[in-house]
């Protein structure tokens, strides 16, 4: 047990001194899971078997002294928007309650590539909407912290199970900040890399120009190397880029003295809750004492990130999501009259509350007689912030900012408010916009013992300054060594 509270890299080197096998650290993962999973929610559906041959797998190579990559034999999950075959791929969603993949995404072929053993499907938001993970249609999931709070959405099954130590890894998704939210309120370190970087083929869409795959994990050097395993040009997704990600690991460690650091002065201001801010602040000071030079950064047009974010992202999931329609895939309503009338009743039955509201906001919004009014100019003030950003990375390497405004909030208490939820993604969703990739780690808890996390915001394609930056300052703060009481 004590292992599985350890990192990636802790956990390799226990394989390759032979502290412990493969198999024996798959099983605890397993023991974990059944211990904890019905209290937390974390997992939609589990897949101990076949983890289990991969983790025989990587004791067979160990035990004829092979090399084995840094990722294998970890426990890992996968968020239940990423196809694996054979496995039930829901969104947390009724409409695919029982849908089952017939292939698998590339994410999921580089882990398997990897030998990395994936314990189970991560409960999410449905489909991807959400910021607390209260919009699955299944299981409500709770924070390791504090069983009554959010463990912030829509990626909350892939944070709640690595910060509760069931698996050491996950990946998630963040198509407005849905890996960095739930990072924060749980503790650990969750990244989104530069839009394009990870391959999206097999992650079922919700936003197709914002959707991004990344890495959750205890350290930095274990997103690092997460991320280091899933990047890289795929011809199989048209968005992929065509770019070397680079050696990230082997650059890790150098100092930043001279690294100039931005702060988000729109994000320190009003609203901000006190412990928040005196844990940023504090991190920022470590920065300076690492010798990095700070500066204040402002984004005026930063404001306006939620309002273009809900008139964007809603346009691309009401299409995106009109293939779900009871023909190709998952639950088809019953006792239907004609055509019509069982795509309407399927719709109606199998999507909930949050996705129909998601539907008509981008079906209005793309209508022809509002489509300018306000998607085009949705798109045009998005150019206008991605301008600002363009602007502040000519002075400063990295922008830095709380994740959130506050640490997780009480389940229920904004789940009939959706403006209030909104707004809890006020810091991270630019980066989505934009296109940078983005990071939120733990510098500190607030009075209640809740982790407080922080947004390190890269230059696009600048996973490095961003990834070093951030393990810097996670040295010096050591936070990431904390875990829960669960
Ligand atoms: N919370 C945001 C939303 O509800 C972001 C979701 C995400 O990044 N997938 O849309």
């Amino acid at each position: 047990m004590e292992l599985l509270k350890k990192t990636a890299k802790e956990q390799h080197e226990a394989l390759l001194n032979k502290e412990i096998s493969a198999v024996e650290l798959t099983q605890a993962s397993i023991d974990r899971i059944e211990k904890l999973d019905k209290t937390l929610g974390a997992f939609n559906s589990l897949t101990f078997e076949s983890a289990l041959d991969v983790a025989r797998k990587v004791d067979e190579k160990i035990a004829k002294n092979e090399e084995i990559p840094p990722l294998a034999g970890i426990p890992t999950a996968l968020k239940d928007n990423m196809n694996a075959i054979g496995t039930k791929t829901t969104c947390s969603s009724k409409i695919l309650e029982n849908f089952v993949s017939p292939y698998d995404a590339t994410i999921t072929v580089k882990l398997k590539e990897n030998l990395v053993p994936i314990m189970g499907k991560a409960n999410l938001d449905e489909f991807a909407m959400g910021s607390s993970n209260e919009n699955s249609a299944f299981n409500i999931v709770r924070n390791p912290y504090n069983l009554n709070k959010v463990p912030g959405g829509s990626s909350g099954g892939s944070a709640a199970s690595v910060a509760a130590s069931e698996v050491t890894l996950s990946l998630g998704s963040d198509t407005g900040g849905s890996i960095r939210l739930p990072a924060s309120f749980c503790g650990i370190t969750g990244f989104k890399p530069t839009y394009g970087r990870v391959s999206r083929y097999g992650l079922i869409a919700f936003a197709s120009s914002l959707d991004q795959i990344g890495p959750f994990g205890r350290s930095i050097e274990d997103v690092t190397y997460l991320y280091e395993a899933i990047a890289g040009y795929d011809s199989k997704d048209s968005t992929s880029l065509k770019l070397e990600v680079g050696n990230i690991s082997a650059n890790l460690k150098k100092d930043i003295k001279g690294l100039k650091v931005g702060v988000i002065k729109e994000l320190m201001s009003d609203g901000v809750n006190d412990d928040v801010k005196i844990a940023v602040e504090n991190a920022i000071k470590t920065y300076e004492k690492l010798g990095a030079e700070i500066k204040e950064i402002s984004l005026p047009l930063l404001k306006h990130s939620i309002g273009v974010y809900y008139i964007v992202a809603t346009a691309e999931a009401s299409s995106n999501l009109a293939r779900f329609d009871g023909v190709k895939y998952g639950f088809r309503a019953q006792n239907c009259e004609n055509l019509l009338d069982m795509y309407c009743k399927t719709r109606a039955q199998g999507f909930g509350p949050e996705v129909k509201r998601r539907i008509m906001l981008g079906t209005y919004a793309l209508s022809s007689g509002y489509y300018d009014a306000y998607y085009k100019k949705a798109q045009q003030l998005r150019r206008l912030i991605a301008n600002d950003f363009e602007k502040a990375f000519k002075e400063v390497d990295i922008l830095v900012s709380p994740t959130c405004p506050t640490t997780a909030f009480d389940l229920n208490s904004k789940a009939n408010n959706p403006l209030e939820m909104y707004l809890t993604d006020i810091a991270t969703i630019s980066s989505n916009l934009v296109g940078s990739p983005a990071l939120s780690m733990p510098v500190g808890f607030d009075k209640d013992n809740m982790p407080i996390g922080l947004q390190v915001i890269g230059k696009k394609l600048d996973e490095s300054t961003l990834l070093q930056s951030a393990y810097a300052l996670e040295q010096e703060l050591g936070v990431y060594n904390s875990r829960p009481n669960i």
